[in-house]
């Protein structure tokens, strides 16, 4: 059932919610060392679902979003709950707000089920960068997840939730998607709220669904995009009916494939696989155009200074003062702040402050953060250029299938390098869409990116939806 039948089939009383909501608790209790969630929440979710089937037995309306059960990673505040961000420097924080997502969530009577587990403050493509430990992925226990969104990957993925959300800074939200076999979406810069999500880097993080099928996407985006006036930098659009846009037709659309995509170091059977469904869409009338992204190798290198620079600055309020974990006396305030931090946070998150502190200091500033904000701008100009041609990119997701727990963990910049497809559309603020494309010999899932223009979500929803429904 998809969401909307799921709300039709509960108005009907068709399904008991709170057995539902048990049976989802008892999944994620069994499947627990996957470690997929830093906190369930049993009784907050037995009572909102006993409260949105009392109010249906009763007559009276009930929200778009009632009968969904839904998980929330832990960098989404929720009101008097703990927010970890994956983190032992938050490990005993309580947010004293929610954040606008989850207040519509909450209006549209989802079920919030639990908080997932992430990499520490949404750095990271693994997810073994949690205080909690890493997740596994449960197509391969001893393989990641992927990150940072990992846990809200799997909990789609083993059907634990209906749906989940996330957050995509760099690929956080598609990466994950991608290595667990489920649909992600990164929305265009500005097109949901960020308030209330603990920021990582401001200009890049954007909140977005996770789910099984292209419509529980396109539906859930629904519910939770709009303009925020607690956001300054979210727009005021109005929102589609996404699922409406969903019709299964792609011989009005031109699809662009960037070359530079499908080159070195992209596993064989993705490559093989992406190919022959675009092949698919041409005989469905679609038209192929290939393009050029000449920029693409100055994506992964620009990513990894605006982001790092935007952590350095954002991750200073964590000093031992006001939020979380304090280590010292109070007696000597810089050593407090050192010991704090060094405890605090974990190894990669430390680097990710070092090296934004570094290319924010006075003599390296220009040569780094300015020189990376000037490309930041080539970049978005040439993506602007091609979608004057194209209606939406088809791009690998990742250039592997998950990789194993412990591989790459030493190894920093291999880590950083398999970002390579998905940083650009967080420089860029466009949307970019995961979907499920096959699995390798090993039966390890992979996906496809589908890049739209911003705000032009409807678009890569149309192309995905078509591709679930009709290419093999
Ligand atoms: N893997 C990227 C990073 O570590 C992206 C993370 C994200 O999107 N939050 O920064």
């Amino acid at each position: 059932m998809t969401l909307k039948e799921k709300a039709e089939a509960l108005r009907q009383q068709k399904f008991d919610l709170c057995d539902e909501v048990d049976n989802r608790l008892k999944l994620a209790d069994d499947l627990s060392d996957l470690n997929a969630f830093v906190r369930l929440r049993p009784d907050q979710a037995r009572q909102k679902a006993e409260d949105v089937q009392s109010r249906i037995r009763a007559g009276k309306p009930a929200g778009p979003l009632a009968g969904t059960i839904i998980a929330i990673k832990d960098n989404i505040n929720i009101r008097g709950e703990f927010s970890t961000c994956g983190s032992k420097i938050l490990e005993n924080f309580r947010s004293p707000y929610s954040a606008a997502v989850i207040n519509k969530l909450e209006t549209a009577d989802a079920v919030i089920i639990g908080k997932t587990n992430q990499d520490e403050f949404a750095m990271g493509s693994s997810n073994e960068n949690s205080y909690w430990g890493p997740v596994k992925n449960p197509h391969d226990k001893t393989r990641v997840s992927g990150g940072s969104s990992g846990g809200s990957a799997v909990a789609v993925a083993t059907g634990i939730a209906d749906v989940a959300l996330g957050s995509d800074t760099g690929g956080s939200i598609r990466q994950p998607a991608s290595f667990c076999g489920v649909v992600g979406l990164k929305p265009s810069y500005g097109r949901v709220s960020r308030y209330g999500l603990i920021a990582y880097a401001s200009s890049l993080d954007q909140i977005g669904p996770f789910s099984s099928t292209v419509e529980d996407t396109a539906y859930l985006l629904s519910q939770i995009a709009g303009h925020d006036h607690y956001d300054s930098t979210s727009v005021n659009l109005p929102v589609p009916d996404y699922c409406s846009l969903l019709k299964e037709d792609v011989s009005d659309f031109t699809i662009g494939i960037p070359e530079e995509y499908f080159s070195e170091g992209l596993d064989t059977q993705i490559k093989d696989q992406i190919y022959s469904i675009i092949e698919q869409l041409r005989a469905a009338g679609a038209s192929i155009k290939k393009i050029h992204f000449p920029m693409t190798d100055y994506g992964i290198a620009t990513y990894y200074i605006i982001a790092t620079a935007e952590a350095s600055s954002n991750l200073a309020r964590y000093d031992g003062v006001r939020y979380g974990l304090r280590e010292g006396n109070d007696e000597d305030l810089i050593a407090m702040y050192g010991l704090t931090r060094s405890s605090g946070f974990g190894k990669e998150v430390q680097r990710r402050i070092i090296l934004g502190t570094y290319v924010l200091s006075s003599g390296y500033y220009d040569a780094f953060y300015n020189k990376a904000q000037k490309v930041r701008r080539l970049i978005k100009n040439e993506i602007d250029e091609a979608f004057k041609m194209v209606d939406a990119i088809i791009t690998p997701t990742t250039p592997t299938t998950a990789f194993g727990i412990g591989e790459k963990v030493d190894d920093p910049l291999t880590m950083y390098l398999s970002d390579v497809y998905t940083v650009t559309a967080n420089l860029a603020g466009i949307c970019g869409l995961n979907i499920p494309a096959g699995k390798d010999k090993n039966g390890l899932p992979f996906g496809m990116q589908l890049l739209g223009d911003t705000f032009q979500e409807a678009k890569i929803l149309r192309v995905g939806n078509f591709i679930e429904k009709n290419c093999s």
